[in-house]
């Protein structure tokens, strides 16, 4: 049965909340994040920003480099997280089935909420018929918030989140059945959802570029990505049949270490957190998966447990940003003051990274 799934994605949304609470910030290059004279992350960049090279879980003194007229600007989480209640809830209105990703983000099934409308079965013409309330679905984000979206629309998850990724800020693209092989053909591997650096360089190695070469490849992809290769063949030609994910259960990913004697020893310590943050890295890559939150814990002789967290508006893969992180988010809080019993890195909030996100080659 013919679908019509949107992909919402809030346009630089940290730094654009920012920009819209303070005017003196607009048009402003925006980091978010700590300040570059401290030893701090940064958590999100407004475009301005990220034209200088600065991204999410670099270090603050880089960003400064990078962007001598950067305007730094602590996070105020409570301001993001309320500010996407009230646009998951502008969303909700619509009727239509909501999946939400991370703060910013979200699928939504409207295929009943305009088969309704149109009555047809054709895919292409309730697609078409979505665009008025896609548009619409911004206007009231635009006008009620003051923020601006990107929205993807298309048959399915793998190509409404190709389509929110198109064009930003304040994009509005449809792909449809008719285009969609089209559509894919110039794109990189890499904008294919499941295709991470390893499958890229595999890939890569028996001439495979764009994904118009995965199209046209004639052999078994088995033979060079395994179990994913008729998976990945579908994809390539935009044919993807996931259904939204609801429920709220909320992933995880952490490792932790008990130590034999309690130790405050900075060069164990930090040796400890980053074969955790190698072993977290590891595994968001094998689920395909970036996170937006890194969380440390700590436990004290007399058992008091602390955690930690922080997070970046662009989701994290890399091992040395969560370790990174992590040595931030021990310092900051100075929770190495006493002797750790135990020590443990964590991350939640995951979702798939987009494509543009993940570090280039
Ligand atoms: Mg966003």
């Amino acid at each position: 049965m013919s679908r019509v799934i949107f992909h919402l994605d809030m346009d630089a949304f940290y730094a654009s909340v920012e920009q819209r609470d303070n005017p003196a910030l607009r048009g402003k290059a925006v980091i978010v994040g700590s300040p570059p004279t401290q030893r701090g992350v940064v958590c999100a960049a407004s475009y301005e920003a990220r034209k200088f090279g600065v991204r999410s879980a670099m270090p603050s003194v880089t960003a400064g480099r990078l962007c001598p007229k950067g305007v730094f600007v602590r996070p105020r989480m409570t301001a993001y997280r309320d500010e996407s209640r009230e646009i998951m809830r502008i969303v909700a209105e619509s009727n239509a089935i909501v999946e939400q990703m991370s703060v910013d983000e979200a699928y939504i099934d409207f295929s009943d909420v305009i088969r309704a409308q149109v009555q047809s079965e054709d895919s292409d013409e309730l697609l078409y018929a979505a665009v008025p309330v896609a548009r619409d679905l911004k206007e009231r984000i635009a006008f009620e918030r003051g923020l601006s979206a990107s929205i993807g629309i298309a048959p399915n998850k793998l190509l409404a989140k190709i389509a929110s990724d198109f064009k930003k800020p304040n994009g509005l693209t449809l792909i449809t059945e008719r285009d969609k092989v089209e559509f894919l053909r110039p794109m990189p591997i890499r904008a294919i959802h499941g295709v991470g650096k390893v499958t890229e360089q595999e890939l890569n190695r028996v001439g495979i570029q764009s994904v118009g070469d995965l199209q046209d490849y004639p052999g078994d992809l088995r033979a060079i990505v395994g179990s994913f290769g008729p998976r990945l063949k579908q994809f390539a030609f935009g044919d993807d049949d996931r259904a939204l994910e609801l429920g709220d259960d909320v992933k995880s990913i952490s490792s932790e270490e008990t130590f034999l004697h309690d130790t405050a020893d900075r060069k164990l310590l930090r040796k400890c957190l980053q074969e955790q943050a190698d072993e977290i890295s590891a595994k968001l890559r094998r689920r395909q998966l970036g996170a937006h939150t890194v969380q440390v814990k700590v436990r004290y002789s007399d058992f008091t447990t602390l955690t930690r967290q922080i997070s970046t508006e662009e989701p994290l893969v890399e091992s040395a940003d969560l370790y990174r992180l992590g040595c931030f988010l021990l310092a900051r809080e100075k929770l190495v003051r006493r002797p750790l019993r135990l020590l443990g890195l964590g991350v939640s909030s995951l979702r798939e990274p987009s494509w543009r996100q993940l570090p280039l080659l």
